[in-house]
C-alpha cells in the first residue's frame, strides 16, 4: 500500500506508517489511490470477520499476505457490531461490546496485532520485493521488542492496554494522573499485568502528556529504545474502522441498503474519515452527518468556510471535547481529490440541553443511551427526510458514563460483565512523581535495547 504525507513530499508503506504514526513535519499519512471494490453486494453476504480481512487486504495489499490478514482480523474483531433498530426508520450501530466498551476497541486491537507481527511482516516484504525499502531509512528494528509508550485520561489508556495485553514482543507504558480517573476507569487497565505496566503519576493529564512528548524527544532514549506511540492518528486504526461500516449495511433489509444516511458523533473526526473511505471503496451510503457537542469547529467551517476553532469546552460528551480536530486534513484531502463530493457531508452541532433530551426521547423509545450517542440521534432527526434510512454510531456503552446517565434518565444502570469481572482484581500500578527523570530512568532501566 503506498500513503502519502499530506504536508510534504513523503511516501512510506504501510508498515512504515504504522511505526512512524506521524509523518515529516507531522504530517498525516493518507492512501495515494482508494480504488473501488468490485462486487460490493458479494461482499456484503459475508461474515464480518472474512468480509473485514477481505476490505483491509483490498486496501493494503501484499504487505500483509492474506492469511496473515485473515488471522489478524480473527484475533482483533472477536465482538460482533450488532445493529440495533430503535424504530421504524432508525437504527444504532452498535460498536462498544469490545472489552473496553467503546468504538475505540476495534482499531487499538487491530494496530496491535499488526504491530505485534512487525518483524515478521517485514523480513516476509523484504522477500518478496527487495526494492520497496528505501524509504524504510533508519527504522528497521528487526528482531527488537517494541516498547508502546502512551499517556491517558482514562479511556485512550485502557483500549491500548487491553489491545496489547499479550501481544509478543510488544511492551506497553502507560502514564495516567493518579486519583484523577474513576476507580473503575483505573480498575479497567491497571489489573492486567503482564506485558502491561502503569504507572499512576502524581500529576494531571497534561504533566502526563508532556512527559511522553519529552521522552519522545529525548535523544538518549529514543537511542535506547525501540519507542511507539500508538496513538489515535495511525493509519491502522482508521483502516480497521473502516469496516464496521459494511457491517452496518450488511444488517440492514436489503430494500433499505441503498437509502443509509449515517451520523457520526465527532471529536477529531477519525470515525468519520473511515466512513467516508468505506463510501469511497463503493459501499451504498447516501450521505453522513458530522455530529457534534458545542466544540464545533467543524460545523462552523463548512457554514462558513472559516477555520476559527474557539477555546475547548467541557461537556458531557467528554471524548467529542476537541476544538482542533486532527483528522480533518484527511477529509478536506479527499475533497480535494474529488474521491468524495462535499455535498455528501453536512454538520450539526447540538447542546447540552439537546443532549439531554435526545438521551430522554431515546429512552422512552426503549433505547438506553449515553451522551455521545444521543448527540448523533439528534443530529440525525435534524436532517433526515422521507424515505431514508438513518443509522447513529453507539460509540460507548451507557455504563461507560454511569453517572451521567442515571442523573438524567433518574434510573440506575447496571454494570456489564467486562467491569464487574476486574473490580474486584488488585491494582498494579507503580506510583512515580511528577518528575521526567524518575520516569526516563524507570524506561530506560526496564526497556534498554540497543
Ligand atoms: C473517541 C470518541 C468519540 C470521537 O471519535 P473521533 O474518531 O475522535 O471523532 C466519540 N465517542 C466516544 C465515546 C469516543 O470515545
Amino acid at each position: 500500500m503506498k500513503l502519502e504525507n499530506l504536508k510534504v513530499k513523503q511516501d512510506v508503506t504501510f508498515l512504515d506508517a504504522i511505526t512512524l504514526g506521524l509523518g515529516k513535519e507531522q504530517g498525516l499519512f493518507f492512501p495515494s489511490n482508494i480504488a473501488p471494490i468490485e462486487n460490493i453486494p458479494a461482499l456484503l453476504k459475508e461474515d464480518f470477520v472474512t468480509r473485514s480481512s477481505h476490505i483491509l487486504t483490498h486496501l493494503i495489499g501484499n504487505e500483509i499476505p492474506a492469511e496473515t490478514m485473515k488471522s489478524i482480523v480473527e484475533a482483533a474483531f472477536t465482538f460482533a457490531a450488532p445493529l440495533n433498530q430503535v424504530n421504524e426508520n432508525t437504527y444504532c450501530l452498535e460498536l462498544f461490546h469490545g472489552p473496553t466498551l467503546a468504538f475505540k476497541d476495534f482499531g487499538a486491537r487491530f494496530m496491535a496485532q499488526c504491530l505485534g507481527r512487525y518483524n515478521a511482516l517485514v523480513k516476509g516484504s523484504e522477500l518478496q520485493n527487495d526494492t520497496e525499502n528505501d524509504a524504510r531509512d533508519g527504522t528497521d528494528c528487526s528482531g527488537q521488542k517494541l516498547t508502546i509508550l502512551t499517556a491517558t485520561s482514562g479511556d485512550t489508556g485502557a483500549a491500548v492496554a487491553h489491545a496489547f495485553h499479550g501481544v509478543d514482543d510488544v511492551e506497553v507504558v502507560i502514564l495516567y494522573p493518579k486519583g484523577k480517573i474513576s476507580l473503575l476507569q483505573e480498575k479497567l487497565f491497571c489489573t492486567l499485568g503482564d506485558n502491561i505496566k502503569t504507572l499512576a503519576i502524581e500529576g494531571d493529564f497534561d504533566d502526563c502528556q508532556s512527559m511522553v512528548k519529552q521522552a519522545f524527544q529525548d535523544d538518549e532514549v529514543m537511542s535506547q529504545l525501540n519507542l511507539n506511540s500508538a496513538n489515535s492518528i495511525n493509519i491502522a486504526r482508521l483502516l480497521a474502522q473502516v469496516c464496521y461500516y459494511f457491517e452496518a449495511i450488511a444488517q440492514l433489509p436489503a430494500e433499505q441498503q441503498a437509502e443509509a444516511v449515517i451520523s457520526v458523533p465527532s471529536g477529531n473526526f477519525g470515525n468519520l474519515t473511515a466512513g467516508l473511505i468505506a463510501k469511497a471503496l463503493g459501499l451504498p451510503i447516501k450521505r453522513f452527518i458530522a455530529a457534534t457537542n458545542e466544540n464545533d469547529t467543524v460545523p462552523r467551517y463548512l457554514a462558513s468556510q472559516q477555520w476559527s476553532p474557539n477555546q475547548t469546552k467541557a461537556t458531557l460528551s467528554n471524548a467529542m471535547d476537541v476544538s482542533e480536530p486532527n483528522n480533518w486534513p484527511r477529509i478536506e484531502a479527499m475533497f480535494e481529490r474529488g474521491i468524495i463530493a462535499r455535498e455528501s457531508l453536512t454538520a450539526v452541532a447540538i447542546d447540552e440541553q439537546l443532549t439531554q433530551l435526545a438521551m430522554k426521547q431515546l429512552y422512552q423509545q426503549g433505547y438506553l443511551s449515553e451522551p455521545h450517542a444521543a448527540i448523533a440521534y439528534k443530529a440525525l432527526k435534524h436532517a433526515l427526510v422521507d424515505d431514508e434510512v438513518g443509522i447513529f454510531l453507539g460509540t460507548a456503552h451507557p455504563a461507560k458514563f454511569k453517572d451521567s446517565v442515571e442523573n438524567i434518565l433518574g434510573e440506575m444502570i447496571p454494570l456489564p460483565e467486562a467491569l464487574v469481572e476486574c473490580a474486584s482484581e488488585a491494582i498494579l500500578s507503580h506510583s512515580l512523581p511528577n518528575d521526567y527523570e524518575q520516569v526516563k530512568a524507570f524506561l530506560l532501566c526496564r526497556y534498554r535495547q540497543k
